[in-house]
């Protein structure tokens, strides 16, 4: 059976699933987006996700055409529709067809999208080894351009970095902010654990605020690990014991080189495990 996509606020084939080339999204990047995950045919940490859509919808100025609960419901319809049980939905909105020009009120009908769709995960290996990163030349985005707490259709900024890193053999890349300091990686939040405290980039030092970040600082405090939001360098990282990151695709998987250099003893480590083991139970409660 062919997947079932939403779009124009209805259930087509995947094959008929299409939008206008006229579309600001395709021609601009103009639009905002979220990947959520599926477990056990629920979709998780559902609100966090409508509402970090919507924020990022306001943020560009970008009027969603339903409300937050007609958005749950289409999202819990789309899932279903697919028999999803374990899996992943992308959720677009786009700007909407327009003029070949900028204005934004020349444009109408802004497109809602999900898709629900299968995940293709980091293979196992990768969270028992953990994975090398490298730092990007690219710098992520300033947030007084664009903030990097846009969740936007416009992902050049990350896609270059992430260039660097496929280039040099590395599956996620880590980028600096404009100051030189720690931001995160192209598509995941990072984590070091120095002296069994945990240390995360602040949301001010230009990240996406990212969910599965905040529900690990949510299980981590709870399992009495202290957790700090602030500034890191790359030194830092350095001279972690741990090191993993964290996204709703990757869950949390564990670095243990940045750079060719070796992270703590150089394999995962027991905070890491720990909580990547907290997190899997809390997904599936
Ligand atoms: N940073 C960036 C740049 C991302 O694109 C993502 C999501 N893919 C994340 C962090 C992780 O965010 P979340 O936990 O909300 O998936």
């Amino acid at each position: 059976m062919s997947l079932k996509v939403y779009v124009a606020g209805q259930l087509v084939a995947k094959e008929d699933a299409k939008v206008s080339v006229y579309d600001h999204g395709l021609l601009y990047g103009d639009g905002v987006f979220e990947g959520i995950r599926v477990y056990s045919g629920k979709i998780f940490l559902l609100a966090e996700h409508v509402e970090r859509l919507y924020e990022s919808a306001l943020a560009i100025r970008l009027t969603i055409p339903m409300t937050q609960s007609e958005m749950a419901k289409a999202l819990n319809d789309t899932v279903k529709a697919n028999n999803i049980v374990d899996g992943y939905v992308r959720l677009v909105v786009t700007r909407g067809s327009g003029t070949l020009g900028l204005d934004i009120r020349r444009t109408s009908d802004p497109q809602v999208i999900i898709i629900a769709d299968s995940i293709s995960l980091y293979p196992t290996e990768d969270y028992e080894k953990g994975l090398s990163i490298i730092t990007a030349s690219t710098i992520r985005n300033h947030p007084g351009a664009l903030s990097p707490r846009i969740k936007s259709l416009n992902y050049l900024n990350n896609i270059l970095a992430k260039i660097e890193g496929t280039d040099a053999g590395c599956k996620e890349t880590l980028m600096l902010n404009h100051k030189g300091d720690v931001a995160e990686c192209t598509g995941d939040n990072i984590f070091i654990v120095k002296k069994g405290v945990l240390k995360t980039p602040s949301r001010d030092s230009g990240i996406l605020d990212g969910i599965t970040r905040n529900c690990v600082i949510k299980l981590a405090k709870e399992a009495g690990y202290p957790v700090e939001e602030i500034t890191l360098q790359r030194h830092d990282i350095f001279v972690a014991d741990e090191c993993f990151l964290t996204g709703s695709a990757a869950e949390l998987i564990p670095v243990v080189k940045l750079d060719g250099r070796p992270i703590g003893a150089g394999v995962p480590g027991p905070v890491t495990a720990d909580l990547l083991r907290r997190f899997q139970e809390f997904v599936r409660k």
